[in-house]
């Protein structure tokens, strides 16, 4: 049983994005129209930016949200790697990912100002300015290309980027419980008690083993789902979950007969694995280099791309497609007194492709020797204090679903919607949902992530925004 609620949290900070901007309080609510519940749970099943919006929205509603996230920490693709070194226990760290965040849409415009308040996220790049360039013939920065970044403001998370995945799970208050370390291996759907179970263990990344909380999420029944992962994760968990069909009832909702038994049978919407599975992401090898001399480049982050005779509109990339003098991010620690720095390193999708079966260790060195030749600087051993490679497997999703708006269409509202620079007004109106996610009505499953809509945090934020949203219209 839902009744409408109408929760403003309007936000108070200037709405422009750098700090010279008129300091116009921004009009647009955090919480637009949301439903609350009578009671219930809700299981969201990944904490990146999508699950955390699902979840926040699910939470502010009235739920009980259980947010499970396999890794260590919340956030997603937006993390950090920190290192501790030798003897002195130095800490640095490394923003491997998600590199910054950008209010590409009113909503998330809102979130990072709330984070803003909290002293979650800074801006970056006011300094030596972030841009892009063309790279040369010979494989170095042509800077007569650079153009600096300063249409829009860059925020990253302080003291790293890691800190936003948890600000964001703090915003949805005492509704929300995460649970991370923990990954999600089958959902069950029983058509007979209309409710959700799932099968999850830990991972490698729990500390210590947490049964009684492992247990307590395996016996507990929930009325609604959302899964918030990559494509490719998405349609594992689903292929791999099932429904139950007691008395001849309809069976998972991908299979048209049933097994009238009551047998568990899967894979669960089949249609929402096939959307999933058609989605392709890159690889991209991400080298994280701590140096203890600085490299003298003027700027602390750079897109390359080589110049495109054609003039196509895909980038053209090389080896190496971004670069960032990472501990140049604001309240990043010193890097060996400060007389060094961190740089992430990111290898352009095909580079990266190339090498999908490499050793970390081999793509580290070759990396780290493209990086010199690019900022034309000697590396030599006694410089560096560490280095490594990751690879991310599924790192922005190539061709994201195209949108499938609601139908029918919500009743108008006479505002813009999420992604059009709307919100702001009252009056007890829905905002329409323009159809970045997807959802199984009858069995209150929501499905979300960037694959959904584009390949940027603010895209995966939206995405699970929608998919709550549209789940407590129901
Ligand atoms: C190298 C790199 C650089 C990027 N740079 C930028 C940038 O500068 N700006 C920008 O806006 N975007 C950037 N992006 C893209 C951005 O990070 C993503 O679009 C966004 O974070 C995706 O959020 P999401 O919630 O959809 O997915 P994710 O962040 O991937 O979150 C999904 C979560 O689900 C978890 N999970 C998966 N399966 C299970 C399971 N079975 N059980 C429990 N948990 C599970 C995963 O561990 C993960 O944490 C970058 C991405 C990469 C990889």
């Amino acid at each position: 049983m839902h009744c409408l609620r109408n929760v403003r949290r309007v936000c108070r900070q200037p709405h422009g994005t750098h700090p010279a901007a008129p300091a116009t309080p921004c009009a647009v609510p955090l919480r637009l129209h949301v439903r609350t519940a009578a009671s219930g749970n809700a299981l969201v099943v990944g904490g990146g930016f999508a699950g955390l919006a699902a979840a926040d929205v699910l939470a502010t509603a009235g739920l009980n949200v259980v947010i499970v996230e396999q890794g260590r920490g919340l956030g997603g693709r937006m993390c950090t790697r920190t290192v501790t070194l030798g003897s002195l226990g130095e800490r640095i760290t490394f923003d491997h990912g998600c590199q910054y965040l950008t209010a590409r849409n009113s909503l998330f415009g809102a979130v990072l100002n709330d984070l803003h308040e909290r002293g979650a996220v800074a801006q970056w790049g006011l300094g030596q300015p972030v841009g892009t360039a063309h790279l040369a013939e010979d494989g170095t920065v042509d800077m007569s290309t650079f153009t600096a970044d300063a249409s829009k403001a860059l925020w990253v998370g302080t003291p790293t980027n890691s800190r936003v995945g948890r600000a964001l799970a703090a915003i949805s208050g005492p509704g929300l419980t995460a649970l991370t370390a923990t990954r999600v291996e089958q959902l069950h759907w029983d058509v007979g008690k209309g409710m959700w179970t799932c099968r999850a263990r830990q991972t490698a990344a729990a500390n210590s083993g947490d049964n009684a909380s492992l247990s307590r999420l395996e016996s507990t029944s929930f009325d609604f789902v959302v899964t918030a992962m990559s494509s490719v994760s998405t349609a594992r968990l689903l292929s791999s979950s099932s429904s139950s069909s007691p008395g001849g009832q309809g069976g998972s909702s991908g299979s048209s007969g049933s097994s009238g038994s009551g047998e568990a049978h899967g894979p669960l919407a089949a249609d929402v694995v096939a959307a999933a599975a058609a989605v392709q992401s890159n690889v991209c090898w991400a080298l994280m280099v701590a140096l203890n001399k600085k490299i003298d480049v003027p700027f602390d982050g750079a897109l390359l791309s080589r110049q495109d005779p054609a003039g196509g509109a895909v980038p053209l990339y090389g080896p190496i497609a971004w670069l960032a003098r990472d501990s140049s991010k604001p309240g990043r620690p010193l890097v060996a007194g400060g007389a060094g720095e961190c740089w992430v390193v990111h290898g352009g999708p095909d580079w990266s492709d190339a090498r999908r079966g490499a050793a970390p260790a081999d793509v580290a060195q070759e990396l780290l020797r493209d990086f010199a030749h690019l900022v034309q600087t000697r590396i030599s051993a006694d410089d560096v204090i560490h280095v490594e490679a990751h690879r991310w497997n599924n790192a922005y999703p190539l061709n994201p679903r195209p949108p499938h708006p609601p139908s029918p269409p919500p009743k108008d509202t006479g505002r813009g919607g999420i992604g059009g620079g709307g919100g702001g007004g009252g009056g007890g109106v829905e905002v329409p949902l323009t159809g970045y996610y997807m959802i199984r009505p009858e069995m209150r499953l929501g499905v979300c992530g960037d694959w959904c809509k584009g390949p940027r945090a603010a895209d995966a934020y939206v995405t699970g925004w929608e998919a709550a949203n549209a789940l407590l219209r129901l």
